[in-house]
């Protein structure tokens, strides 16, 4: 596809990388602070968030509510006060000339101010099979592929929120759900542990990694290494969900930005990356917290400084 300028060869005051709580929090704050914000989507729209099926610490929805029906809220809110959202991936970026430039597969931009919400992607495991046996009974999404395990017996690797949390949800289908930990102890919230451990389905194999998954045309089993004894066994399973955490998405931005040793964009308090104009929220840019709520926060303080920053520009001019 040709790339073309854009329209008018226009200057965006605020350009939006990324949809998900704190990309779309940031459109909301900078929409009403009349910087008709342009937000690129990504590929993944509203973003990690919109795969769990119930949030249940975000705010205002005693209930709890789905991560997919959050992520619309979020964009209708900012859409009412005039952001405009587009889906489209950005493949490069150059923060070295003004005003920046962003380029999509179809589009060149430019923009006086960017906020990077990019989010985080789950990791992998990187062991044999693994590759092979993704979509054949290996996942990272519980809410995605949960129906697809129905009466069977499955395996959830890790011992975070996330892996309880899925855990559970699959509980919804599997007859069981073995969770295996490499430590004997979980690093999840109470919450989630007391009902994980209450749930008769719930399985759990401590102290053990998983060394490989071995299928054929599908998931038939794993191989188990106990990390306290030594001992190796191999453990029949028709589904490995993975939630062994997350790596930010900061890749387009290495060579330009301030990176910390794990991927993390680093920011100051007012979420200002290095260069001057450029700006940081949500997992990208937090290592500590990353939690819906957190992340919509951090996309919020975004365009407040984005928005002083852009006036501090337009007094100077
Ligand atoms: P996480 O908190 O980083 O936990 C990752 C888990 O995977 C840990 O138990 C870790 O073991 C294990 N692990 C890491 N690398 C491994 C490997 N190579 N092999 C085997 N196990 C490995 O990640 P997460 O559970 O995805 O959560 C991410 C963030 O989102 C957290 O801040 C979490 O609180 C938040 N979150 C919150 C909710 C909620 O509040 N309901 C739900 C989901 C996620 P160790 O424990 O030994 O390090």
């Amino acid at each position: 596809m040709t790339r073309n300028d854009d329209k008018n060869n226009k200057t965006h005051d605020l350009i939006i990388i990324g949809s998900g709580p704190a990309g779309l929090s940031a459109a909301l704050y900078a929409a009403r602070a009349d910087l008709h914000p342009l937000v690129l989507t990504g590929m993944m729209l509203y973003g990690q968030a919109s795969t769990t099926d119930t949030i249940e610490n975000y705010p205002g929805f005693p209930e709890g509510v789905g991560g997919g029906e959050l992520g619309q809220l979020f964009q209708s809110q900012a859409e009412r006060f005039g952001a405009e959202i587009v889906m489209d991936n950005v493949n490069a970026v150059d923060f070295n000339q003004r005003p920046f430039v962003i380029e999509t597969y179809g589009q060149k931009l430019k923009a006086q101010t960017v906020i990077i919400t990019t989010g985080a992607t789950h990791k992998k495991l990187n062991i044999p099979g693994e590759i092979e046996l993704t979509g054949k009974g290996v996942s990272y999404c519980g809410t995605c592929d949960g129906w697809f395990f129905k009466d069977k017996d499955i395996s959830v690797v890790g011992g975070g929120d996330s892996a309880l949390e899925e855990g559970l949800f699959l509980t919804r289908f599997a007859k069981s759900v073995t969770v295996i930990h490499r430590r004997d102890e979980l690093r999840a919230g109470a919450i989630l542990q007391k009902r994980a451990f209450a749930n008769p389905k719930i399985n759990f194999i401590w102290d053990s990694v998983v060394t490989e998954i071995i299928g054929d045309e599908g998931v038939e089993a794993i191989k188990i290494h106990n990390v306290k004894t030594g001992e190796d066994q191999e453990f029949p399973t028709e589904g490995v969900f993975v939630f062994i955490g997350h790596s930010p998405n900061s890749d387009l931005f290495e060579e330009q930005l301030s990176i910390d040793d794990n991927g993390y964009i680093l920011t100051n308090k007012l979420l200002e990356t290095s260069i001057p104009g450029v700006f940081a929220a949500g997992e990208v840019a937090d290592p500590h917290f990353r939690q819906v709520i957190t992340s919509a926060g951090m996309g919020a303080a975004a365009a407040i400084q984005a928005t002083r920053y852009l006036e501090d520009l337009k007094g100077s001019e």
